[in-house]
């Protein structure tokens, strides 16, 4: 079991720290994380990778190329090999690629899917 805490003295900063806490064996540890404000938890339209289709769904540069959506969504997701980061390829036609979208949007670990709904 983890959990993570911000450190609220770092709030009126322009960086926020994050401490994850792990649980391992008998130890715990803290580990620290710094990230501007701005970008903790949103995904930026204006930082979106070369690759994507133009419409609502995108992929900014925060995409640690986990591999979430393109399980997730399949038919829009998928990897960029030589930059090693998903992108859309394929904007949602359907209910069902709608719905995958979402998913993988609200899965996305790191919050670089985005859904500008353009
Ligand atoms: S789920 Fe998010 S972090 Fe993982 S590959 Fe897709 S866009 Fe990148």
């Amino acid at each position: 079991m983890s959990k993570v805490r911000i450190n609220s003295e770092a709030l009126d900063n322009p960086g926020v720290t994050a401490i994850e806490t792990l649980d391992v064996g008998r130890w715990t540890l803290d580990v620290g994380l710094k990230r501007s404000f701005e970008r903790f938890g949103l995904p930026d339209r204006n930082d979106r990778v070369k690759e994507n289709v133009p419409g609502a769904y995108y992929v900014d540069s925060t995409c640690i190329d986990c591999d979430v959506c393109r399980d997730t969504a399949p038919e829009n997701f998928m990897r960029s090999d030589a930059n090693s980061y998903s992108f859309v390829f394929n904007q949602p036609s359907t209910e069902e690629e709608k719905a995958a979208c979402e998913e993988a949007l609200t899965c996305c670990p790191v919050e670089a899917i985005g859904n500008d709904g353009e």
